[in-house]
């Protein structure tokens, strides 16, 4: 199971996670959501180390942590 999991349709494309994140696992999406923003995306897998940062700092509540 992913680590990090993103609700793309609830985000709004802020970056805020993109911005927190100290292992850069986060990157905006090349597509759109419904709402036509670029959702964040959960990358680089291996080098998350489970922090919460980004999920604290979604005014959304788009991200979801698994540890
Ligand atoms: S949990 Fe931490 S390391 Fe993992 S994606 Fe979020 S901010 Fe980055
Ligand atoms: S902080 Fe939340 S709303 Fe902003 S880009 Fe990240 S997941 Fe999307």
């Amino acid at each position: 199971m992913e680590k990090v999991i993103i609700d793309a349709d609830k985000c709004k494309g802020c970056a805020l996670c993109i911005e927190a994140c100290p292992k850069k696992c986060l990157i905006l999406s090349d597509t759109f959501n419904k709402a036509g923003y670029r959702p964040a995306v959960f990358t680089q897998k291996d080098a998350c180390i489970s922090c919460g940062f980004c999920f604290q700092v979604c005014p959304d509540i788009a991200i979801e942590i698994y540890t």
